[in-house]
């Protein structure tokens, strides 16, 4: 079967940074089972898997732009450090913050006397991505996963 916009696939995928580091796997692991279209995959993955066939394999290389964005500088920014209200506060710590773009994800990069610097980038933010992919399976959704607009299954993450 050929993908297509709205098919359920299952793949397995290695994905580095553009000096080799591997960032994550599903090697070892299930397959990750996803609906296209439902902005689960990063833009240039979904791209990629366009018209692939089950069982092919493939590698791609996607820019920042089509992965997790470039990094915004505006997204750092110094909080004094009572905000933290006496907690431990290290470099490297990560937690969720309300900011003006929302709830996001923000890291503590600098601890100075009375302020902390932390930035609310995607830790990938700014990285050129290498997938390499293998196409397990490819099908169309049931009705049931259409109406929740999610896969279901092994790999999937939702087992209801
Ligand atoms: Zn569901």
């Amino acid at each position: 079967m050929t993908i297509t916009p709205e098919s359920v696939v299952s793949i397995h995928y290695t994905v580095s940074a553009e000096d080799g580091t591997q960032l994550d796997s599903s090697e070892g692991k299930q397959p990750l089972t996803v609906m296209l279209g439902k902005r689960f995959l990063i833009e240039g993955l979904e791209d990629a898997l366009q018209n692939k066939e089950q069982g092919e394999k493939f590698e791609v290389d996607i820019a920042p732009e089509q992965a997790y964005g470039q990094r915004m500088d505006e997204l750092v920014q110094q909080v004094p450090k009572d905000m933290f209200d006496g907690m431990d506060v290290e470099v490297g710590m990560s937690f969720r913050a309300t900011t003006e773009q929302g709830e996001q994800s923000v890291m503590i990069i600098d601890v100075a006397e009375d302020h902390v610097v932390v930035d609310g980038n995607h830790p990938l933010a700014g990285v050129p991505l290498k997938f390499e992919v293998e196409v397990v399976e490819v099908r169309e959704p049931t009705q049931e996963e259409i109406e929740h607009g999610h896969a279901h299954g092994p790999g999937s993450g939702n087992d209801h």
